[in-house]
């Protein structure tokens, strides 16, 4: 049932957002991505905030978007030279209403406290819409793996680690990968770990190696999951992978399962890329290939290029946008599509988006998605496998078990469809029907406002 609400109800809820919007921009200059996604989650909620007036005097947007605790910290560690470097690391703990805090930690020279907050804050709804009982939390460090040795990745993790564990635990604060960390650094990270609890504590880290607790299906996760729920869109309108163009951009963890779904389920991926550059094959990308070259050799896309001679290697990023194709997937990070970008998707033919990076699409490329009618998936119900997965892996842990590849992929399966149907549910329910941006927000926030309120004013 779409609900209405009077003009001064709306118009009241749209001042008290704004409101809210204006402080946190005050309260955290400087911090851009932060900004964005907080312009993005407060708009959708406007309809909530009309219908229960009562979440206003109980401040529920002023305390969603303030962190709980956030702390910032030396990693001083010794490179393969000899010589000290320092770095930073972070861990915002963002709120534990429904769980312990849950989200990854990312290592790149962009990471800042915009980035983590950004990050950290679509991780509280995004957990929420899984309907596993996870908090929201995210960390990382600016540290660059590019062209590290092995040994000098095990320092940082270790010397990252040797503050980072007071702060987490598996009732507490639970990490997993992210940008940069990936099943190596998640074995450096819990490998310190233990040696200073004393202690095997598989569930304070997921995404560990299934040979000492990590979940099956946990790699293949965020991209699949993304798949699963660009699926249930396509279904929606009478579309299907089968037959498809696929653009992909990024050939990392997410990039990298997102294409191998599609691929299984009948579409052609004509582009995947890296920070460097992408790679067109328009006879189909040869996944063993990227695989080889990004999983196992931590190589160049570029490389692709000398073993396919069909395939055109175009440096810079941003033209992959520019290939015609039906259904696009960005996947590498964020703000990696804009309005000129959407719009020549949109030129092209683009019939569905399904963000499996975080907040890879501009809050303008999204408008123009919207206008011309695309199925776009939002990042957070999109690429929520991955951390539904993860809470699959505490569940593991606890128990003490390991499932089935098929056990975590049909669990997998179920929840992306399920988180699917709550967006399409909430989207029309508050007057936005088929606007899945708007439908994430407000059945994540939903969740986690019952869980606030039923804990009293913390
Ligand atoms: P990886 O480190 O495995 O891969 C990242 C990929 O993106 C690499 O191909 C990298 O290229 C490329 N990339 C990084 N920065 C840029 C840039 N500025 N411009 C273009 N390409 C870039 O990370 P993940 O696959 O784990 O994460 C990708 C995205 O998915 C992130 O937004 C992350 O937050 C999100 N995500 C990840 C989840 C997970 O389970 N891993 C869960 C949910 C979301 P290069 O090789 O050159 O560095």
């Amino acid at each position: 049932m779409i609900e209405t609400y009077s003009q001064s109800a709306v118009a009241e809820a749209k001042a008290y957002v704004e409101n809210v919007y204006r402080s946190v921009v005050l309260r955290n200059p400087h911090e851009s991505e932060f900004h964005q996604a907080a312009r993005e989650i407060f708009d959708s909620l406007v309809p909530v905030f009309a219908k229960h007036p009562d979440y206003r005097q109980l401040g529920l947007l002023e305390r969603l978007s303030e962190p709980e605790r956030m702390v910032t910290f030396r990693v001083a560690w010794v490179d393969d030279s000899g010589r000290v470097q320092v770095n930073r690391g972070f861990r915002v703990q963002f709120n534990s209403a429904i769980g312990p805090y849950k989200g990854g930690l990312r290592f790149h020279p962009s990471v800042n406290a915009s980035i983590v907050k950004f990050l950290g804050f679509e991780q509280v709804l995004k957990n929420s819409l899984t309907g596993q009982p996870i908090g929201g939390g995210k960390g990382g460090a600016d540290f660059d793996p590019k062209g590290k040795s092995d040994m000098e990745i095990m320092r940082f993790c270790q010397s990252f680690m040797t503050e980072l564990y007071r702060h987490i635990g598996a009732d507490t604060d639970v990490p997993a990968g992210d940008i940069g960390v990936g099943s190596r650094e998640i074995g450096y990270l819990y490998g310190q770990y233990k040696r200073i609890r004393g202690a095997s504590e598989a569930g304070v880290l997921t995404g560990k190696n299934p040979l000492y607790g990590g979940s099956l299906a946990r790699t293949e996760a965020t991209g699949y999951g993304c798949v699963y729920f660009v699926q249930k869109m396509l279904q929606s309108a009478d579309l299907d992978f089968r037959g498809s163009r696929v653009v992909v951009s990024g050939s990392g963890n997410v990039s990298i399962y997102a294409m191998e779904k599609a691929i299984q389920l009948g579409a052609t991926v004509v582009a995947c890329s890296d920070s460097a550059g992408y790679i067109h094959d328009p006879d189909g990308i040869d996944l063993e290939t990227v695989k080889r070259i990004k999983e196992a050799g931590r190589g160049r896309i570029a490389e692709y290029a000398a073993e396919h001679p069909q395939a055109i290697y175009v440096e810079g990023c941003g033209g992959i946008w520019s290939l015609p194709c039906e259904i696009a997937l960005p996947c590498a990070t964020q703000n990696e599509l804009n309005e000129q970008d959407a719009e020549r998707l949109i030129a092209n033919g683009v019939k569905a988006v399904g963000e499996g990076a975080n907040m890879p699409s501009t809050l303008e490329a999204i408008d123009r998605f919207h206008a011309a009618g695309v199925l776009f998936g939002p990042a957070k119900a999109a690429n929520a496998g991955g951390v539904a997965v993860s809470a699959l892996e505490m569940a593991q842990n606890s128990a003490r078990v390991s499932w089935t590849f098929e056990k975590v992929d049909g669990q997998l399966h179920r929840i992306m469809e399920k988180i699917y149907a709550d967006c399409t549910e909430a989207a029309e329910e508050y007057g936005h029907p088929g606007n899945l941006v708007v439908g994430a927000n407000i059945s994540g926030f939903l969740k986690v406002a019952g869980a606030m309120i039923a804990q009293g004013v913390v």
